[in-house]
């Protein structure tokens, strides 16, 4: 079958252009474009790049009236039809572009642009040359030399020797000769032409193989003269070898040059490639090796389950609750085996933070080179030629944070997400999408399993796996409890801070905390102190008139960064060197509230000199590796405490780690976020853990304003079920997730009035459709389809980059299709202003409430 026209989404981002336009395809890519091609065509003036959602015989449209694709930019699509398909779901779910769903999927390597190059008329690619050309203006005038100038011949002839060049390129060979150039272009002797250029090339490497062999061999090596003996050792070695070998290896072998070698191969005896390579982020790094423990009871249950979906290729989805060190990357280890022996393949997705080294080396140790890895410390060319290993099918397992969910595979059997509960596996940028949403539905398009791993459950998955009886779709429970090691969990105290106070104790460190630790120094034992970060803002203010340094542009206090000396602001970028006096009032009592860890390590140098710290924040772990260093170091037990944030809370498996101290527990609860207990809960559970995981018990300490709170004691206790239950009364009463859904709609402008009124009128329009619809109306009534809309009111960061914000939130629950309602209200809204500085941005599902 002949397809003439293929549909293409183009990469430019608008609204109007959230659709595909029909272009012709040309003979000579006949069978090479395919779905989920992507190709360079013309659009307006520009050559952009775009993707192929659907080929056609003929389409709506004159064919005459329809541009060509200009090329294609890759032998085998980069997404496979499934991901296509997949990219309309998400634009839908989620109120996104279909662009910004489809680049979301491909490595930032294949993210081209436009490149214009120039080249002789009629000249591109002699061979090509259509016999219609031939005679063309183009060529006639080229024909006349004498029409051109001397400088005019020169250019033509480089650019004709070279066959294309950038613009770039011949305006620096050129510098002064624009105009002649500009002249060239407009008399149609030269032609400019736009081609999509990929940020990264794929690598190679020159590699040298000989090409004789046998008897012609021995009387090559018979041919060389006293002369050439450097040449002769080295085809020696090469038949010796057998083998390609690097040319770097040759040379540093041998110690010849690459002279030797190039005459080697002049003389016929031997050839130089360019061999492509795979970039290899863990090259020359051992892996030791594991073989599968035999399973405990409670990993026989799950194991059984999960493998039962597998052998059977149906679809399902697993919440495995399992508390923290009960065996549950193990499973995984396993189930993900049976998987690959089963001829299909896995994904693995790890919070970013917790795709430690050691995570890592879990999944190498038993599957070796079958692994893929994929994370944001790579390079764009690491991370392209680990995703082209996937797409490739040299790879069975892809192991890697959030976007690791559209993993190319051809024939995916399991997903695996581990601390499903983490806020990171939201993407905060459009598409706004969640991957635990990606995966299930990936699962569905490949008849696979997915199972969503946690200490701590989100409260969305465990209400939907205990309500599954109204939902096929919803996750099956399966729980671990124990221990496999028989370590018990940590006996965990909670310190009431206000006692402390009361005693006299203005430290930052209770009594028993203070005593926890000189005696693990005493023991040789460590200790990790934690610290949440939110609530320990960086700011500068001046003790004497309360000033405090903010952004001009975003109302948003600025944050103080040691190591430039200066205060930036974290939305904008804004910066300016730390003020030595308060420019308010001109006193020198203005304080840089250092980081919060930066007080801690302070204080600890002062009440236990000698004392080694290793401090792991956003300062010491900016330089790529420096977080695998340190924790290096603290496991050589070059330090006594690890102090940190959030880094420290995960998945950190240390022998000696006996204590943990959470400074303050409570810093998160005041967050006017409906999730902060939830939060602190996953928080404290998830530290608490990190003690005593081997042979000797572990002890912890919460330091806490806010004693009697549900979240703190219930994670002194371990005690999820009863955290749960409290936490799903308190969203029940409020309509909050997981018994109603919610859609965070942010409209933004610069000026405020003006944004204030559209603001209003988009919620007053979203109201009468909702309730045209019998929608709208007070989720207290029990009306399964229900909505309301709250708002607008100011964000809670009221101004980013000089723009105003408003935001409205959508509440709602039952199968009505609110999304959709959303959108098109935001477009009627964008429609009837048409002025295109007034943004909205829609957000389904929001993690992120500030
Ligand atoms: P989780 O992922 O739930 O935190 P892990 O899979 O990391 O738990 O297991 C915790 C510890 O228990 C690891 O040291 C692991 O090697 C060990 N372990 C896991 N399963 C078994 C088993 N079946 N038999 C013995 N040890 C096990
Ligand atoms: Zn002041
Ligand atoms: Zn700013």
């Amino acid at each position: 079958m002949t397809y003439r026209v293929a549909k293409v989404i183009v990469d430019v981002p608008s609204r109007e252009t959230d659709r595909p336009f029909d272009y012709l395809i040309p003979d000579e890519m006949q069978g090479w474009i395919e779905i989920g091609s992507r190709v360079g065509v013309p659009f307006g003036r520009r050559t952009v790049q775009g993707f192929v959602l659907s080929l056609h015989q003929e389409s709506g449209m004159d064919p005459r009236r329809m541009k060509p694709v200009q090329e294609l930019l890759d032998l085998m699509p980069p997404l496979p039809r499934d991901l296509v398909k997949l990219a309309e779901w998400m634009s839908r779910k989620y109120a996104c572009s279909m662009i910004s769903a489809l680049q979301a999927m491909i490595p930032a390597a294949l993210k081209g642009k436009a490149e214009r190059y120039i080249s002789v008329s009629g000249f591109e690619g002699e061979d090509e040359v259509e016999p219609e050309a031939e005679g063309s203006r183009a060529k006639d005038l080229f024909a006349i030399p004498t029409m051109l100038t001397g400088e005019e011949e020169e250019i033509v002839a480089y650019v004709k020797a070279s066959g294309q060049v950038t613009m770039d390129h011949l305006s620096g060979r050129y510098p002064d000769r624009a105009g002649e150039i500009k002249g060239l272009i407009q008399r149609g002797i030269l032609t400019e032409s736009q081609m999509i250029k990929d940020k990264v090339r794929k690598k190679t490497v020159k590699t040298v193989v000989a090409v004789v062999s046998g008897e012609e061999a021995e009387e090559a090596l018979k041919s060389f003269s006293g002369q050439a003996r450097r040449q002769k050792e080295v085809l020696q070695f090469l038949l010796e070898v057998g083998a390609p070998l690097t040319l770097q290896e040759v040379l540093s072998t041998l110690r010849v040059t690459a002279g030797t070698v190039s005459k080697l191969t002049e003389k016929g005896f031997a050839v130089i490639e360019d061999v492509e390579v795979f970039r290899d982020p863990y090259q020359g790094r051992r892996f030791k090796s594991s073989e599968p423990l035999e399973r405990t009871p409670e990993q026989e249950v799950v194991f059984g389950k999960v493998t039962e979906v597998l052998d059977d290729r149906s679809y399902g989805v697993f919440l495995l609750h399992g508390v923290t060190g009960s065996g549950k990357t193990e499973v995984y280890l396993q189930t993900i085996e049976r998987c690959i022996s089963l001829g299909r393949q896995a994904i693995v997705l790890v919070p970013e933070i917790s795709l430690t080294p050691q995570m890592v080396e879990r999944f190498k140790g038993r599957f070796g080179g079958k692994v893929a890895v994929m994370h944001s410390r790579l390079s764009t060319g690491e991370r392209y030629d680990e995703w082209r290993k996937i797409r490739e099918g040299r790879v069975q397992v892809a192991i890697g944070a959030r976007s690791a969910v559209f993993a190319p595979f051809a024939d995916l059997g399991l997903i695996v997400m581990d601390e499903e509960h983490e806020t990171s596996y939201k993407q905060e940028e459009t598409p706004k999408y969640h991957a635990r949403d990606v995966a299930v539905m990936r699962a569905r398009q490949h008849e696979a399993a997915v199972i969503l791993g946690s200490a701590t459950p989100s409260l969305e998955s465990y209400h939907a796996a205990r309500s599954r009886a109204d939902d096929d779709f919803a996750p099956l429970l399966l729980e671990m409890k124990q221990r496999p090691s028989g370590s018990r969990l940590p006996g965990v105290h909670i310190v009431d801070m206000r006692e402390e106070l009361r005693d006299g104790n203005r430290s930052m460190f209770s009594r028993a905390l203070h005593e926890g630790i000189s005696s693990r120094l005493e023991k040789g034992e460590q200790t990790v102190l934690f610290l949440n970060r939110r609530g320990y803002s960086t700011f500068v203010m001046c003790r004497t008139c309360g000033y405090v340094a903010g952004c001009p542009e975003c109302d948003i206090s600025l944050t103080y960064h040691q190591k430039s000396n200066n205060l930036r602001c974290h939305y904008c970028g804004y910066a300016v060197p730390a003020p030595s006096v308060c420019p308010e009032c001109g006193s020198e009592h203005i304080r840089y509230f250092g980081t919060g860890t930066q007080r801690v390590e302070g204080e600890l140098a002062k009440l236990f000199p000698g004392i080694r710290v290793i401090r792991m924040d956003v300062d010491t772990t900016t330089e790529k590796g420096s977080h695998e260093k340190l924790l290096q170091a603290f496991r050589e037990k070059k330090g006594d405490v690890l102090l940190g944030t959030q880094m420290v809370a995960k998945g950190l498996d240390f022998p000696d780690v006996t204590l943990v101290g959470v400074i303050a527990a409570d810093t998160a609860l005041n967050f006017p976020d409906f999730r902060s207990a939830e939060k602190t809960f996953q928080l404290l559970t998830q530290v608490a853990g990190r003690a005593g995981r081997h042979q000797l018990p572990g002890e912890v300490f919460i330091q806490t304003y806010m004693p009697e709170h549900y979240s703190i004691i219930h994670a002194s206790g371990h005690d999820y079920g009863s955290f749960v239950r409290e936490e799903l009364n308190h969203r029940k009463t409020l309509h909050y997730p997981p018994y109603s859904r919610l859609i965070l709609v942010t409209l933004s402008h610069e000026q405020l009035p003006l944004l204030l009124r559209m603001a209003e009128n988009f919620a007053g329009d979203l109201r009468a459709k909702a309730q045209r619809l019998g929608w709208y109306g007070n989720l207290d009534r029990f009306a399964e389809e229900a909505l309301d809309i709250l708002g607008p009111v100011a964000s809670p960061i009221p101004r980013i980059k000089n723009r105003y914000r408003f935001q409205c939130m959508v509440k709602y629950r039952g199968p009505l299709d609110a999304v959709q309602l959303v959108r098109e209200t935001a477009a009627a809204t964008l429609d009837n202003l048409r002025d295109a500085s007034l943004q909205i941005s829609i957000d389904v599902d929001p993690q992120m409430l500030m």
